[in-house]
């Protein structure tokens, strides 16, 4: 590292950028020189940073001017039974948090659904979104360019395929807002989340229009897709994967495993879940969807940034014989058991944990199975806590195992 002295000089004085040292050093010093830099700029040293697994240079396709690593906490809650059409038996979940009491919340779920004879989860669809933008002169022509793309929809279907074993086209929707036309491009992308697959797709067909057809590209995202933000488009016309898990609780198990009743669930969902959701204009008709969410993609290394998608959604408490239906929708999972964060060292064998690492047999499979599993936790999170609530527990378990 001595060597590099005066690279650390240059980087000082603003002659060399971080990123420029890849370049220049092979990875491992690159990333120590850029530690250094960073130490020496705030006068501290940051030793636990730089002490984390992921080898430098293994993980280029994850991140850019690298330095180190953080690390947060893992737990394990579960077994779970799920009775999926993918996940068919009994699971750990991997749940990576800081927060307290998240991980027991969630194990109590379990032990309820467990006792009822385990989650049912269905995967309803199944499809990645992704809309390219653009703009016409006039709306006659929006409206002739829209119905020109309905009628091409096989060639443009080919163009964006074009090249990738696993991504297959399903819809091209125009809608029309004045002279701008967003393409929403739906398509299912096996085991891979699928956003860099559909993103490349995207500009395939768009090269392919604007030499085709008198009309401007403006965007390869018009948010019309719409990722990584809160919108009605993704709760009502799903994208990713729509999963909704279930399980019957009986009278007994309620009182015996919740330390409630039924009536008080079902008073507690419709007050807390429905109403108090609708009067804020949430759309996430749920209790915490988003933290089961977030704890299950970061053990797994989903995109963090989709736990915003995943957090729509809706938790029913339905009355039925001698207890309840109690049932998660949750219409917009995005999850991928290839590419992004999933190869990364610890994410890696929480998916081995889960039976799903990787390309599926058939193909596709290990992705829904995740989803599956992932539904299930939420389930169980959700029970857990719309009891806590009736039993004015919240705050205790809080207490007593965040402090
Ligand atoms: P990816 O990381 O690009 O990897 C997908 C590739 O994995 C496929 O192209 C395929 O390549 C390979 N693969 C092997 N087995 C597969 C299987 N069974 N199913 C599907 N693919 C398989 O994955 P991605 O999900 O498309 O993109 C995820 C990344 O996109 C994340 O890092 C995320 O943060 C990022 N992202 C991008 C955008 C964007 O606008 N581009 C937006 C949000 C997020 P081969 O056919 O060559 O083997």
């Amino acid at each position: 590292m001595a060597t590099n002295s005066g690279l650390l000089d240059r980087l000082m004085k603003g002659e060399v950028k971080m990123h420029e040292l890849d370049d220049l050093l092979p990875p491992e010093e690159a990333q120590e020189l850029r530690l250094l830099f960073i130490e020496k700029k705030h006068g501290f040293s940051l030793p636990k940073i730089s002490s984390g697994i992921i080898a430098s240079g293994s993980s280029k396709s994850n991140i850019e001017n690298m330095i180190g690593s953080v690390q947060v906490p893992l737990g394990m809650a579960g077994p779970i039974r799920i009775n999926g059409e993918n996940a068919r038996g009994d699971f750990f979940l991997p749940l990576a948090t800081t927060e307290g009491a998240l991980v027991a919340s969630v194990n109590r779920g379990c032990h309820a659904i467990n006792s009822s004879g385990g989650a049912e989860v269905v995967v309803l669809s199944n499809a990645q979104a992704r809309s390219i933008l653009f703009k016409a002169e006039s709306v006659k022509r929006s409206k002739e360019f829209s119905l020109w793309v309905e009628s091409n929809f096989s060639a443009l279907k080919k163009i964006g395929e074009e090249g990738e074993r696993f991504l297959e086209i399903l819809d091209i929707v125009p809608y029309v807002i004045g002279l701008n036309i967003y393409l929403r491009i739906k398509a299912s992308t096996s085991d891979a989340m699928g956003m860099n697959m559909i993103t490349f797709a995207g500009k395939r067909i768009a090269d392919y229009i604007v030499k085709d057809q008198a009309i401007r590209f403006i965007s390869e995202s018009g948010n019309l897709c719409v990722d990584k933000k809160p919108a009605a488009i993704n709760l009502i016309e799903s994208r990713g994967k729509r999963v909704l898990a279930s399980v019957n609780l009986s009278e007994e198990v309620i009182k015996k495993v919740l330390k409630t009743d039924s009536r008080s669930l079902i008073d507690m969902n419709y007050r807390k879940n429905l109403l108090g959701s609708a009067a804020s204009g949430s759309m996430g008709f749920n209790a915490h969807f988003a933290n089961i969410i977030a704890a299950m993609f970061l053990s797994t290394g989903q995109d963090m940034a989709h736990v915003v998608d995943g957090s729509l959604g809706f938790t029913l408490v339905e009355e039925i014989e001698h207890g309840v239906n109690f049932s998660v929708t949750i219409p917009s999972l995005q999850v991928g058991t290839v590419g992004g964060g999933t190869g990364l060292p610890t994410q890696k064998e929480c998916l081995m944990v889960l039976g799903c690492f990787g390309s599926g047999s058939p193909a596709g499979t290990n992705s829904l199975k995740l989803a599956e599993v992932v539904a299930s936790a939420v389930l169980a999170g959700e029970i857990s806590l719309l009891a806590a609530l009736c039993t004015k527990d919240l705050s205790r378990a809080h207490k007593e195992l965040n402090h």
